[in-house]
């Protein structure tokens, strides 16, 4: 594993090194290129030594995170000097404001759908992928969680936003967006990395398609009856040829569909204990004929509760869905 490790990072710095070189080629002032090779070349050489993710300063291991986002970093956070961690401080927040912007509208009513979300990052970025949009008056719906967090996770949720804003405006079957969408991050990431995923497309006659990559399944309150939609395949990207079924469903007015990322149902309290499913599905149930934004802020409202100021430790987001009465 340590090897293959190795190999991948080894290939990602040459890489970036013979795009050094080309661009030197093409740069008029060159020191700073120059400079960039020097260091790509020492971090080959740690690579080589057995060095590479050790601190300079400490000898402690610099996160793995990091060293995604970033193959050149050399020393650990706590051994940055204090610019350095307003430098990086700069970064997130620029990398926060960049992936807000990438959020869907806060709510959405379209064609006798409402729709609504919260999302929020453990840290200043999030690895969770959330997302509606409209094509060809039907409603498309996606929450996803990518493996790991911070920033390298949330690296990749950018990458599924392209991804499946290109795919949708294909006007393609489901099961083939969610195929492509796997297929595209299993060439573009490293064999590690994967993603959870629901997507789903509501059509203006009540009609919902389901396809669920290795998500936590979505809850359907349908008066006092709630189904989950399990997973009918594997997580995007675990393998480049994988197949993904669809499950279809039909939303009758006031039904309510709710997606959700584990930060919400693995929420962990001081004592140890789980937010869990089953706790999820009764506030649920208790304000399923609520407008979306109710139903999520009375989720939010338990899981805090249920925390008493517990920090958060994952990425969490909860989307809801509801099919309007005609008078709505
Ligand atoms: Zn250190």
């Amino acid at each position: 594993m340590a090897k293959a490790k190795d190999f991948a990072v080894r290939k990602q710095l040459l890489d970036r090194r013979s795009r050094l070189e080309q661009a030197l080629e093409e740069v008029s002032d060159d020191t700073q290129v120059q400079h960039l090779i020097e260091e790509v070349d020492a971090a080959l050489e740690r690579v080589a030594n057995g060095t590479y993710g050790v601190c300079e300063s400490c000898r402690g291991g610099i996160d793995s995170d990091r060293l995604i986002a970033d193959p050149l970093v050399r020393f650990c956070l706590d051994c940055l000097t204090p610019e350095q961690q307003r430098a990086l401080q700069e970064d997130l927040d620029l990398a926060n404001q960049i992936q807000t912007a990438l959020l869907p509208e806060k709510s959405l009513q379209a064609d006798g759908w409402e729709a609504a979300y919260h999302y929020e990052g453990a840290g200043p970025v999030s690895g969770d992928y959330c997302d509606l949009l409209i094509a060809d008056g039907d409603l498309y719906f996606i929450v996803g969680d990518v493996s790991g967090k911070g920033v390298a996770a949330s690296m990749l949720m950018a990458h599924l936003h392209a991804t499946f804003r290109a795919l949708v405006s294909l006007d393609l079957p489901l099961d083939q967006i969610v195929e492509r969408a796997s297929r595209t991050f299993c060439e573009s990431t490293l064999p590690t990395h994967f993603a959870t995923l629901v997507c789903g497309k509501a059509g203006d006659t009540g009609g919902v398609d389901v396809c669920n990559a290795g998500h936590n399944p979505p809850l359907l309150v349908q008066g006092s009856k709630m189904v989950n939609i399990e997973a009918t395949g594997l997580p995007l990207g675990m393998f480049c040829e994988e197949r993904f079924s669809v499950s279809q469903v039909r939303m009758n007015p006031g039904d309510t569909i709710l997606l959700y990322t584990d930060g919400l149902s693995e929420a962990v309290n001081g004592s140890g204990r789980e937010y869990g499913t089953k706790r999820l599905c009764e506030i649920v149930r208790q304000n399923c004929l609520l407008a979306p934004k109710e139903v999520i802020s009375a989720c939010l409202k338990d899981v805090n509760a249920f925390l008493s100021g517990t920090p958060r430790t994952d990425d969490l987001t909860i989307m809801a869905i509801r099919r309007l009465d005609h008078g709505d």
